[in-house]
């Protein structure tokens, strides 16, 4: 019988499971805390329950997590890990230390089939929806577990392509008994599918970060193909419906007027997205939403005419949105010797290669 992973249920789904199992039901809150909580590999460090239990569960599960399969670290501290994932893929995840947060950006998907131009995961085309076991696996198996204050779903593939999976990760993620993260410290990027951002948005207090990248439906569709379906100005218009001021109540808990972060990420190209007039049509755009512009440098890919900006072109670009009443950040870029920036993610092929 193949073994599912724990990794991935929550406290009554591992209720259940204890039951079934015949154990003491307080076993399933203590098993929840070793896997949320703390980071562990194997049900041997579980050591508050007894051996008997260790064993029958070992004999019938796995706990879903292991150790990068490959580590690279750029020369800026960026770290690149490969992990294997329950299903024999191969996935990438990336950790950004910087002086004062220690971000990971996680995969969602094994490739990604938005088939965004400028993006190599997007020339692997889709294998594969990430289970909850597998996306958990990039945050509790990363070597800097300890360390992390910021997670971002950036990596491979399109989060709401796998919105079920995405939202139970957020939850797990958030629950009293793990790590009990606010939902401001998670970032959640998508190109704009509709259904799973109106999911997302209701059903989750976590940050949103929508891939804008060129600010006319004409021209975002000649490089992502998924504006066809979900044109820019719907997306954005659907965010302006939605009150991102609103007050959080969990049951009858007031939690506070809590902001969510929403930014807009602009991938800047020389001569295609950057002049005075693409700043004022975005600037039009995104009028009445209270958000930011996060300006990210374009990394060159193989057999694409696309070219990156200076950062002194990035600067005058940031200065006309700043001009025109909209905030905008400079991303500073990371890990692009060992292909761990923005858009360079790509496991075509891993498949055996990894060890
Ligand atoms: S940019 Fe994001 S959505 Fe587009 S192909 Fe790459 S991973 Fe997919």
């Amino acid at each position: 019988m193949e073994k599912t992973a724990l990794s991935g249920l929550t406290l009554v789904e591992l209720q259940q499971v204890v039951q079934g199992e015949g154990l003491p039901k307080f076993t399933a809150k203590q098993m929840a805390q070793w896997l949320y909580a703390k980071q562990i590999f194997s049900f041997d460090e579980m050591t508050n329950l007894s051996k008997a239990a260790r064993e029958r569960l070992d004999s019938r599960f796995l706990v879903g997590r292991s150790r990068p399969v490959k580590t690279q670290v750029s020369a800026d501290g960026t770290e690149k890990y490969l992990f294997r994932t329950l299903g024999g893929d191969y996935v990438e995840t990336v950790y950004i230390p910087t002086d004062d947060r220690a971000t990971l950006c996680i995969s969602t998907q094994v490739g990604c089939r938005m088939g965004c131009k400028f993006c190599m995961t997007g020339r692997q085309g889709l294998q594969g929806n990430l289970s909850v076991a597998d996306m958990l696996n990039q945050i509790y198996g990363s070597p800097h577990f300890d360390r992390l204050t910021n997670l971002v779903l950036m990596g491979q593939g399109e989060p709401f392509d796998n919105t079920d999976n995405v939202l139970r990760l957020t939850q797990l993620l958030q629950a009293p008994y793990g790590l009990a993260w606010s939902p401001k410290r998670i970032t959640v990027s998508t190109v704009g599918l509709l259904g799973g951002l109106r999911r997302f948005l209701d059903a989750s207090d976590c940050n949103l970060a929508v891939s804008l990248h060129f600010p006319t439906s004409a021209q975002r569709a000649e490089w992502m193909p998924a504006e066809k379906a979900y044109p820019i100005e719907r997306v954005v218009e659907e965010l302006k419906q939605y009150d991102f001021c609103r007050d959080l109540r969990r049951g009858e808990v007031r939690l506070g007027n809590h902001q969510r972060r929403l930014s807009f990420e602009y991938i800047l190209f020389k001569g295609v997205n950057d002049s005075e007039q693409h700043a004022r049509t975005l600037v039009r755009l995104l009028r009445g939403l209270d958000c930011r512009v996060n300006l990210i440098p374009f990394h060159a890919i193989p057999g694409s005419p696309l070219q990156g900006c200076t950062e002194a072109e990035m600067k005058a670009f940031r200065d006309r949105l700043t001009q025109h009443g909209l905030f905008a950040t400079l991303r500073a870029s990371r890990g692009q010797d060992i292909l761990a920036a923005c858009g360079l993610l790509n496991t075509a092929g891993k498949k055996g290669e990894a060890s």
